[in-house]
């Protein structure tokens, strides 16, 4: 792939040992079929009811685990995945958190638990994700106190960019489209997907399969979030707000 190119990273969001696991088993065997590594985020205490209806899958960890070896990249969605703020934090995608408002300290357990159960279970997560994205400087404090951990899947910017220590990918996306940015982040939730979303989902991959990468360590360029991501970032907020 010649590196000025547009460049895409798939994300699934909410695996946990409470999924749906016929179309995580699906969504599995379509980015098979067309070589995609994504980024799956991993919550480890998940006690989200909205979750908790899947039921439990037993051999999940064991399935983490191999999924981890064969090129998808283990990150950290949460802790509990239970919201306990109305805080939109600095990405204020949603107005509701996990993290964003909360003490430091809080947020240090948090972290120091969900990192620890995935160790315990042989998963090295690399990226942090927060549910609902959301998520604050505490967070990041946080993160770099009690993990290894220095990316973060979450911003709206035209690439990845590097500040106060961490790496931050952007994510603009629900859903699979065209966008105008050097790096786009399309994030899925497997769990709730219906047969459209997936045929949508396949049909874009079957043309644009060469445009979608790793994640890996080249991505992650020390460069400065410039005057063009700023811009990006404020169109994407205010069109939120205007609920466009
Ligand atoms: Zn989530």
């Amino acid at each position: 792939m010649n590196r000025g190119d547009r460049m895409y990273l798939l994300r699934l969001d909410d695996a946990s040992p409470y999924m749906n696991g016929p179309n995580w088993a699906r969504m599995e065997r379509l980015l098979d079929r067309y070589s995609i590594k994504p980024i799956v985020g991993i919550i480890p205490d998940n006690r989200d009811p909205n979750l908790l209806q899947y039921g439990r899958v037993d051999s999940f960890w064991q399935n983490a685990a191999l999924l981890e070896r064969k090129g998808w990249t283990m990150a950290l969605h949460g802790c509990t995945h239970v919201y306990e703020t109305e805080d939109g934090g600095i990405n204020p995608v949603n107005k509701r958190s996990e993290f964003a408002g909360l003490p430091l300290e809080r947020q240090k357990e948090k972290i120091r638990e969900g990192y620890g159960i995935l160790l315990q279970h042989g998963i090295q997560a690399k990226i942090f994700y927060a549910p609902s994205h959301t998520y604050d400087r505490n967070t990041l404090q946080a993160l770099k106190e009690e993990t290894d951990i220095r990316v973060v899947s979450d911003t709206v910017a035209n690439d990845v960019y590097y500040e106060g220590g961490f790496f931050f990918i952007p994510q603009q996306s629900g859903r699979v489209r065209s966008l105008p940015f050097r790096l786009a982040t399309f994030c899925y939730h497997p769990n709730t997907m219906a047969e459209r979303d997936f045929e949508v989902l396949e049909a874009f991959l079957s043309a644009n399969q060469n445009r979608f990468a790793a994640f890996d360590e080249t991505l992650l360029k020390e460069r400065n979030r410039g005057a063009y991501d700023r811009l990006l970032q404020k169109i994407y907020f205010l069109r939120r707000r205007n609920g466009n």
